[in-house]
């Protein structure tokens, strides 16, 4: 029996070796396009099993990754024991404190659902099919992280197996070095089994989505622009340009159009909501317009974001702004309504709390830069990714103007590390690793080296 075999003495999870009848299936990510080839998984059952696996990792020269859906996944796993916690699914909210614990399989449409009727909510993104655990090691851009910052910087405690393999509760008082670097700084410094967050209360989500035809593209976005210089933070715009190829895994209606599109979501009442979104209504004629009373458990309808498993290639640029002439650039660069392998433009508007420090921040820190841009496509084939890379290495140039070269942890694809921290907060990050676990027994998706 070879020695990785052994790990299924070691844990009560099932684990899946290569070779295993379900390999090929048990082995992938949600993103697809990252192939990645694991030495094991394990499917963990508690604490015990990730105990186990990471002291099973440190007696055999290996290391350890977690995994929840993996719309994270980056190559970096490659070799590593990869520990996957969808049966980890516990909730367990404190109204009276505020606080949300979660075990690292909950995903945020399954927190969204347990917390709708309390009137409280976390800092949730876009997609209800992301973990929470996963988001918030990345940062955590949220629809309200304008009011309140990135979800990262409001954990109140993290669970987590270090890479000695010992279980460990860390606050702010009881490790705050511990505590800062994995508040943002990605999972390579434990294996969390449970994050407790802060709650806010936020009776009413205002919300949806305005559609248009994208020969209306540059006045669509003239108009974004225009309102998202004043927006309060309690208003959050995404702008989007969608070239959506005819295939079923592409809901109705962007399947093969090209459209434009402003997502939209509000902290307050539907009547000062309207009066800010006026400017974008009156741009052009709208195809379709969802933009209403949004229960927190329907919060991922606002951008319908994909759930089934995608081949793609994405990535993300923070902006250091978006004006007319980045309108234009980019509207040049995608050249809408002619076929393109790029499918998606996405501008997302920040500032507000994302851009304020504040002392009790983890490594996420504040994101001084206003906009970010994610744009992308699919991959029919690997054969077509050179196709996709050179067109999206266009759009790249063609905003070099407001391109920082930086991006966000949770939108770097592969991109190397060195673009997703400030210089000062990837040095803190790579001493505290090098003295918390020198073999490298945890490894993160974006090792910090
Ligand atoms: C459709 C879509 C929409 C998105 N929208 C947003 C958004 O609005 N805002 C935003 O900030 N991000 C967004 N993201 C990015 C998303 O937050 C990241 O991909 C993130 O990694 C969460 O995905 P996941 O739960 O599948 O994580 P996984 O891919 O499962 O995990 C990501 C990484 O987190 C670490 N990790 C995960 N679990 C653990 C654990 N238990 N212990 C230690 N480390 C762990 C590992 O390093 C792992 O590689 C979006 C992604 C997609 C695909």
């Amino acid at each position: 029996m070879n020695s990785i075999a052994t790990l299924r003495d070691a844990v009560k999870g099932a684990v899946v070796l290569p070779g295993d009848a379900t390999w090929e299936q048990e082995r992938l990510a949600w993103h697809l396009t990252n192939d990645q080839h694991p030495a094991a998984v394990v499917h963990v059952t508690g604490v015990d099993d990730v105990v186990a696996a990471v002291n099973f990792a440190k007696q055999h020269g290996l290391s350890v990754t977690a995994q929840a859906r993996g719309h994270g996944a980056t190559a970096a796993l490659q070799g590593a024991i990869l520990l996957r916690t969808l049966g980890l699914t516990a909730i367990e909210v404190d109204e009276q404190a505020r606080i949300a614990r979660v075990e690292p399989g909950v995903r945020w449409g399954e927190l969204n659902e347990v917390l709708a009727p309390t009137g409280l909510t976390g800092l949730p993104g876009s997609s209800g099919d992301t973990s929470v655990v996963g988001y918030t090691l990345g940062g955590g851009l949220s629809w309200f992280g304008r009011k309140y910052g990135q979800a990262a910087n409001h954990v109140h405690a993290v669970e987590l197996v270090t890479a000695d393999g010992e279980p460990v509760r860390v606050t702010a008082e009881s490790d705050p070095e511990l505590f800062w670097a994995v508040r943002g700084g990605g999972g390579d410094f434990g294996i969390v089994t449970a994050l407790e967050l802060r709650l806010f209360a936020e009776p009413q989500i205002y919300g949806g989505r305005m559609t248009f035809a994208a020969e209306h593209a540059r006045e669509v976005f003239r108009s974004f622009v225009a309102v998202t210089k004043s927006a309060p933070e309690d208003l959050t715009l995404w702008a989007w340009l969608m070239n959506m190829p005819d295939a079923p895994m592409i809901p109705e209606p962007m399947r093969g159009r090209w459209l434009v599109m402003i997502d939209a979501v509000y902290l307050g009442s539907s009547s000062a909501a309207d009066a800010l979104l006026a400017p974008i209504r009156a741009a052009a004629p709208l195809l379709s317009d969802t933009v209403g009373t949004v229960p927190l458990n329907q919060l991922d309808g606002v951008a319908n974001e994909p759930v089934d498993p995608v081949p793609g290639l994405l990535q993300g640029t923070l902006l250091s702004g978006f004006d007319e002439s980045a309108v234009d650039a980019l509207i040049a660069a995608a050249n809408p309504g002619q076929p393109s392998p790029v499918a998606v433009f996405e501008v997302r508007h920040l500032g507000g709390a994302f851009a304020r420090p504040q002392p009790t921040d983890g490594a996420a820190g504040a994101l001084a830069e206003p906009y970010l841009l994610f744009f992308g496509g699919f991959l029919p084939s690997p054969a077509f990714t050179p196709i996709l890379e050179a067109a999206m290495g266009e759009i790249t140039e063609a905003m070099a103007t407001w391109d920082t070269q930086r991006t966000h942890l949770n939108m770097s694809s592969n991109k190397p590390v060195e673009v997703l921290f400030p210089t000062d907060v990837l040095s803190s990050l790579r001493a505290i690793k090098h003295r918390r676990d020198p073999n490298g027994v945890i490894r993160s998706n974006h090792p910090v080296g």
